[in-house]
């Protein structure tokens, strides 16, 4: 199996969570209700993190929210990213009220003594700040010099801000740059990398509802993440941010980058197949939640082809009109009955996990 050589970063930490060089890639989200409303958003954030979010990002629009900040963080699970626009002192209270980083895209403060302003601040409470650069808010004179918000653009537009902010030393700096164009997107990225060492935060802005969002940050994020550029992501999408969450943590599993439940494996299905497999695969995806085992598990429609066609599965079921088998790595183990086969599985997957743990038990 051929494994991902990431790029190395600079480390950043927000908190306890490390954002570049050897960590794992970290996975964020952001809450879509009222800071205001502590109850609610405080709820949101522990179910984002219960779903596997590392990392939470709030929204600050004002002096209300900054300080409710305060009561949210003291009891939030994971570190949270206080989210800016146009005024740089909700920054600064937002830091005095625990947030653990500053999201800013610059081209919206009000030029560059507020960036340093800020930064200097932060260093103060060793927060970082990501340096979010967004196509849609650009330096008219890159628009014009580039003839439009190309990629070129977006890492002239990094650079400059970074350069405001090196010359006070401070390099506790995330960067971001995004459009809604994922390929726009990927080649800004991947031009950056060339040039820094700072830890990358992924994402395709704007990208849409689940279905299309899904697709578009699985394109952007995984192409990137594929090439070894990027640290900390982040899906954007027009739905329940607790499905950002699952769309990340698969990306970022299906390219063995990190490994949070076991790897489903199931058919397309065929002329072949005689069960409801569509049903089988969804229950099974279902059982995999309570498992965090490294496995792979394959679901197949045909007891002739599939354990052949999922020989890379650890464990497998293939389903008959009646019966079904258990297999491991192609090899069939034994038949069981149709009602019978998720037990079955289940229990195999408790050997598994009991073998397992008792192997790192005994390191
Ligand atoms: Fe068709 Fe069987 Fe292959 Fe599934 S495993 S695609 S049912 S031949």
């Amino acid at each position: 199996m051929d494994i991902i050589e990431r790029k190395k970063t600079r480390a950043v930490r927000v908190g306890n969570v490390t954002i570049g060089s050897k960590a794992p890639i970290v996975i964020q989200s952001m809450t879509t209700t009222k800071t205001t409303d502590v109850s609610a958003t405080l709820e949101q954030v522990c179910q984002l993190a219960d779903a596997g979010s590392e990392l939470v990002r709030v929204a600050v629009p004002d002096l209300s929210s900054a300080k409710a900040l305060e009561k949210i963080a003291k009891k939030s699970p994971v570190p949270l990213i206080a989210d800016i626009h146009y005024d740089h002192r909700l920054a600064f209270q937002s830091l005095e009220s625990g947030a653990a980083k500053i999201r800013v895209n610059p081209g919206n403060l009000g030029g560059p003594d507020k960036l340093v302003e800020l930064a200097r601040r932060a260093k103060q409470f060793k927060a970082p700040i990501r340096i979010g650069v967004n196509a849609g808010s650009m330096d008219r004179k890159l628009i014009h010099k580039y003839g439009g918000a190309t990629s070129a653009a977006l890492v002239e537009s990094a650079l400059e801000y970074l350069e405001v902010i090196q010359a006070i030393g401070f390099q506790d700096v995330v960067v971001s740059l995004k459009a809604s164009d994922v390929y726009t997107t990927i080649c800004a990225y991947r031009l950056f990398s060339e040039k820094t060492s700072y830890p990358l935060h992924l994402g395709v802005t704007g990208a849409g509802p689940l279905h299309i969002g899904m697709i578009k940050g699985s394109i952007g994020i995984g192409t990137l993440l594929a090439e070894g550029i990027g640290d900390t992501i982040r899906v954007s999408l027009t739905a329940n941010p607790l499905e950002e969450v699952k769309v990340a943590r698969q990306i970022v599993q299906s390219l063995g980058l990190r490994q949070f439940v076991p790897e489903l494996i199931s058919c397309p299905t065929c002329g072949r197949c005689e069960v409801d497999l569509v049903t089988l695969a969804g229950q099974v995806e279902e059982i995999l939640k309570n498992y965090s085992i490294p496995i792979k598990v394959a679901v197949m429609g045909c007891s002739v082809n599939g354990p052949g066609e999922a020989k890379e599965a650890d464990i497998g079921i293939s389903a008959g009109k009646k019966q079904g088998i258990l297999f491991r790595h192609g090899q069939v183990i034994r038949t069981v009955r149709l009602d019978n086969l998720l037990n079955e599985l289940i229990q195999e997957l408790d050997f598994k996990k009991n073998q397992m743990s008792g192997k790192s038990e005994g390191k």
